[in-house]
């Protein structure tokens, strides 16, 4: 992108025209977090909101037949946008931490009698092993704890090596034919290691394995086909991809999501209840309980169309410069280390840093002071920085919107963090 399409970007964005960046407005750089979202998906919401809201596939009357064409119509544009053959693989979650939840909840329940046809393929049990790495988001950690604890089969992780990256070695090492369930992320929230996911399905199906990917940093930033990667179920956010809070997408492989059972039942995604039992519908609606959240949909349509004209893969050219100039950066600046690889063609999206001798928050507060708008702590992987020796760490991430400036105040405010907390610069 030419800097004056990157102004073009941002000026449709009410967040941005809101805060002047030009002059002491943030620099905006947690997209990892949250992004901000353009005009065009707010208003999708509103205008949806406005003129058109009703209760999807309930009832018979025109509006709740328009209702359900823009929730289904969103639904065909995200699996064209992820490459689902078919709108019935993208099932509406809350968020990817929910959709994550779905496919562990759903196993749990298929290991506790309450099947659906084809649920056998999700026995689980004592000698079985549920394998993920040590660099995982704690939502596609915990549920997969849980999920062990309940079957009796055993948890295991690939760990990290010092930079928090794993090889498709250290995978290959670690899955075994016991191996049922893999569950890996497709790009770190932490180091921004991209996983080699082709390959690792590959691998993974030559053991029998299921493959859950959580793909939170990787579909905002470069194209993703699911289909061609050959994942069998993947997670991620709408409101980190431009879209609404309170919506995630669950894609699943069409005969793993026809086995898979609902873990939350209620209204609507039954086809025939008795006093004694129900009956599902077929996904993805069997998923989906309850009233749906309509806007949050049309919004994440909308997202999904404002990515495809802004052209994502264009935009991942740009990101990865950037992502350049903060490795560059935090690289050449004694007393700070970056966290994950040093050679940028195995990462996207971020960096963290630890700052010798300055606690995170600290950081982060002296950034916040300067405008500088990221992220401190753990990130919700603890057991990752736990690997790295240390408990915190602050993560600036780009998006399609960002530019060199912001990336140039990020550094300087480092640098400054050093010097205003007399941080150790020879280390
Ligand atoms: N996985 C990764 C890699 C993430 O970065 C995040 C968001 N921080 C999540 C999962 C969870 O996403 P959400 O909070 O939207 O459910």
């Amino acid at each position: 992108f030419t800097p004056a399409e990157v102004s073009d970007l941002r000026a449709a964005f009410p967040y941005f025209a809101a805060h002047d960046l030009s002059g002491d407005g943030p620099a905006y750089l947690d997209a990892a977090a949250t992004s901000q979202r353009p005009a065009a998906v707010l208003d999708a919401e509103r205008r949806f909101l406005e003129t058109a809201n009703a209760a999807v596939h309930r009832g018979t009357s025109g509006a709740v037949g328009e209702a359900t064409g823009a929730f289904e119509g969103a639904r065909a544009a995200v699996a064209a946008f992820v490459g689902a053959a078919t709108p019935e693989q993208i099932v509406w979650a809350e968020n990817a931490t929910d959709a994550l939840n779905i496919v562990a909840l759903g196993i749990g329940e298929a290991n506790a009698g309450l099947g659906v046809a084809g649920s056998e393929r999700f026995a689980l049990g004592a000698g079985d092993e549920i394998l993920v790495t040590e660099a995982e988001h704690h939502a596609n950690l915990i549920p997969w704890q849980r999920l062990a604890a309940k079957t009796g089969a055993t948890f295991t992780y690939i760990p990290v090596r010092e930079d928090g990256t794993w090889t498709l070695d250290d995978a290959r090492a670690a899955l075994t034919p016991r191996t049922k369930i893999f569950a890996f992320a497709h790009v770190s929230n932490v180091t921004g290691y991209v996983a080699p996911v082709a390959e690792l399905v590959e691998l993974a199906r030559a053991v029998g394995a299921v493959t859950v990917l959580d793909a939170c940093q990787s579909v905002p930033h470069i194209p993703v086909d699911f289909g061609a990667l050959g994942v069998d179920f993947a997670a991620f956010s709408g409101h980190k991809m431009l879209g609404p809070n309170g919506i995630g997408v669950l894609y699943g492989r069409p005969e793993l999501l026809a086995a898979l059972p609902p873990a939350r039942t209620g209204g609507s995604a039954i086809t025939r209840v008795t006093m004694e039992s129900a009956e599902f519908m077929p996904p993805p609606l069997r998923f989906e309980p309850g009233t749906q959240p309509v806007s949050q949909v049309v919004g994440l349509g909308a997202a999904v169309d404002f990515i495809t004209r802004a052209d994502l893969a264009r935009a991942a050219v740009r990101e990865h410069e950037l992502v350049e100039r903060l490795v560059a950066g935090i690289t050449e600046t004694p007393g700070l280390r970056l966290l994950g690889p040093a050679d940028t063609s195995q990462r996207i999206a971020l960096t963290a840093v630890s700052v010798a001798g300055v606690h995170a928050h600290d950081v982060g507060q002296f950034l916040d002071e300067q405008g500088v708008l990221v992220r401190v702590g753990h990130h919700c992987a603890q057991p990752l920085h736990r690997a790295l020796g240390i408990t915190s760490s602050t993560r600036a991430s780009v998006h399609l919107t960002t530019t060199e400036d912001e990336v140039d105040r990020f550094l300087d405010a480092l640098r400054g963090a050093q010097r205003y907390f007399g941080a150790e610069v020879s280390a």
